[in-house]
């Protein structure tokens, strides 16, 4: 049986809108997964980081990955980008959470599903929304109801052309 998932992409190195397309494209072509949908790209101000504008986007995926195992590809997307983690919160080339998987709630020391700070930030909600205005993050209720108090953050919705 496969899973709804949805993963948060975001990049800030480099030819930043580039380098999204090309790992929605790459998690479109993980082992046992499809890509179903994709949201425009967003341009956001730094939050907790540095350095350029971030550009940002949601994929929704539908997988038989383990939630383990879609980390560990996720994760090797980012290496193949040449992500680099010279300090915490560090400007990066490309980094992937994946936020939601299913409606499971997972705590180790590796992963934490639901996203712990996706709820705080405009450039998770946004793509998120346009994707699923009524999906519901775990044990933390509706997304489209911690949409108000991010409205102070810098973000918006990329041309397409
Ligand atoms: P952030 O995405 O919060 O800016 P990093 O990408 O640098 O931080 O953090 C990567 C670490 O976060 C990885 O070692 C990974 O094990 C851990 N992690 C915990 N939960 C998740 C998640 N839901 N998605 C991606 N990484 C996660
Ligand atoms: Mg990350």
């Amino acid at each position: 049986m496969s899973t709804q998932v949805f993963i948060g992409i975001g990049a800030n190195l480099g030819d930043a809108s580039a380098t999204v397309a090309q790992a929605i494209a790459a998690l479109g072509q993980l082992p046992d997964t499809h890509l179903v949908a994709q949201s425009s790209l967003f341009g956001s101000a730094p939050v907790d980081s540095s350095g350029d504008d971030y550009v940002n986007a949601v994929a929704e995926l539908e997988t038989t990955l383990s939630a383990t195992a879609l980390l560990q590809h996720l994760q090797a997307v980012e290496l193949a980008h040449g992500r680099e983690r010279p300090y915490r919160n560090a400007p990066r080339t490309l980094d992937l959470d994946l936020l939601l998987y299913g409606s499971h709630v997972i705590v180790n020391d590796d992963l934490q599903v639901p996203h712990p700070r996706m709820t705080e930030r405009a450039f998770v909600l946004l793509p998120l929304l346009q994707l699923a205005k009524d999906i519901h993050i775990p044990g933390k209720g509706q997304a489209q109801d911690f949409v108000a108090a991010v409205a102070d953050q810098r973000i918006q919705e990329l041309s397409t052309d």
